[in-house]
C-alpha cells in the first residue's frame, strides 16, 4: 500500500466535493473540511493538532477569492499542502555537529521501537557523508542488544565500544567517550537500554549518562506506527531528560500518519530522521514538503 493511502484518499473526497464550484466561499468549505477533520483524525493525528489545522486552512481557504485558472479544489489542496508542511517544522532539521571534540548523540526510546537498528544505520549515515563513527552499546538490560548492535557495527564497518551488561549506562558512557576521545572519531552514537514503557529508573539512568557525555544531540527513536502516542512520548522525553529532536521509524509500515503530523505541533522538537525499511540503508532526513507531497499523493 501507498504510505499513508487511508489519509490520502480521505482528503481526496474533500476535493472532490469542491468540484463545478468556483470559488471557495464559507459555505462550499463546509463538507470538505469535515472531510480534512475527519481524515486527520483516523490517521491518529492529536485532536487539538486537528482542530488548529482546520481553523488555519478555513480561514485562509475563505480568503483567497477567486484566482483565474486555478480551480477551488486546486486551491483548497494548495493551502492544505502548505499548511501540512508548516505542521511538520517548514524546513528539514539538520543535526548538530560540535564544533570541536567527537559529536555525541545518544538515543532513547521505548523498547522495540528501532533504537539499535538505528544506531548502526545512523553510523552509516554519516560515514556515507565522511565522517569516522563508534558506536557505544549500553542497553544492559538486553544481553542480545548489545550483541545486535555489534553484528550490526561489522555489517557497516563502525567499531562498537562495549563493556557487557554488569557496568552502569553512565560508567559505559564515560568508558565510550574516552575510547574515542582517543580514537579521534568525529562521530559517537550511544545506543541506551528501552522499556516497555517510561519508568523512574530508565529516566534517572538516562539523565546520568546525558550528563557524562554532554552531547551535541539527543534524540528520542519513536515507532510511527504508535501514531499521536509518539508525539506524546517526545514530549515527555523532552520535558523529563530534554532532548534536540525525534527519529520516526517503520515509516515503512502501514502507519497511518499520526505521528510524522504530531510530533513536531505538539512537542515543539523536529523530527530530523525517518526509518523506512530494515535495511541499514534506510535512514533519510525528514523533508516535511516531501511528506506533505505524499500525503497527497
Ligand atoms: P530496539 O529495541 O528499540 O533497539 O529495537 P530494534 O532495533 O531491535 O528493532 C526492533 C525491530 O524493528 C527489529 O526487528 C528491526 O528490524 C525492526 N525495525 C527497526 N527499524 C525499522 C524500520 O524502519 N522499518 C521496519 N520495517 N522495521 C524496522
Amino acid at each position: 500500500a501507498e504510505m499513508f493511502g487511508q489519509l490520502t484518499s480521505g482528503l481526496e473526497s474533500a476535493w472532490n466535493k469542491l468540484k463545478g464550484e468556483e470559488v471557495l466561499t464559507k459555505e462550499n468549505i463546509v463538507e470538505p473540511m469535515r472531510d480534512i477533520r475527519r481524515a486527520l483524525l483516523e490517521a491518529d493525528v492529536s485532536l487539538p493538532v486537528v482542530r488548529r489545522f482546520v481553523q488555519d486552512v478555513s480561514e485562509q481557504a475563505v480568503g483567497v477569492g477567486v484566482i483565474r485558472g486555478v480551480r477551488p479544489d486546486q486551491q483548497l489542496v494548495k493551502i492544505v499542502s502548505e499548511e501540512l508542511v508548516k505542521l511538520m517544522g517548514g524546513e528539514v532539521s539538520e543535526l548538530t555537529f560540535a564544533k570541536s571534540g567527537p559529536t555525541v548523540i545518544l538515543l532513547a526510546g521505548l523498547q522495540g521501537v528501532g533504537k539499535t537498528t538505528v544506531s548502526a544505520k545512523l553510523a552509516l549515515y554519516l560515514k556515507k557523508q565522511g565522517k569516522s563513527c563508534m558506536l557505544i552499546a549500553g542497553d544492559v538490560y538486553r544481553p542480545a542488544a548489545i550483541d545486535q548492535l555489534v553484528i550490526l557495527g561489522k555489517q557497516v564497518d563502525v567499531p562498537v565500544y562495549a563493556a557487557g551488561t554488569d557496568v552502569k549506562p553512565a560508567e559505559i558512557a564515560r568508558q565510550g567517550l574516552q575510547e574515542a576521545k582517543k580514537k579521534n572519531v568525529d562521530v559517537v552514537i550511544m545506543d541506551t537500554a528501552g522499556r516497555l514503557q517510561i519508568d523512574k529508573t530508565m529516566m534517572e539512568e538516562l539523565k546520568d549518562v546525558k550528563r557524562t557525555l554532554n552531547p551535541t544531540e539527543v534524540l528520542l527513536v519513536v515507532d510511527a506506527m504508535t501514531g499521536q502516542e509518539a508525539a506524546a512520548l517526545v514530549t515527555t522525553f523532552n520535558v523529563e531528560i530534554g532532548i534536540t529532536g525525534a527519529i520516526l521509524t517503520k515509516l515503512d509500515g502501514d502507519s497511518r500518519g499520526g505521528a510524522a503530523l504530531s510530533v513536531k505541533e505538539v512537542s515543539g522538537k523536529p523530527i530530523k530522521l525517518v526509518g523506512r525499511g530494515e535495511r541499514m540503508e534506510d535512514l533519510e532526513p525528514f523533508y516535511p514538503d516531501r511528506m506533505a507531497g505524499r500525503i497527497l499523493g
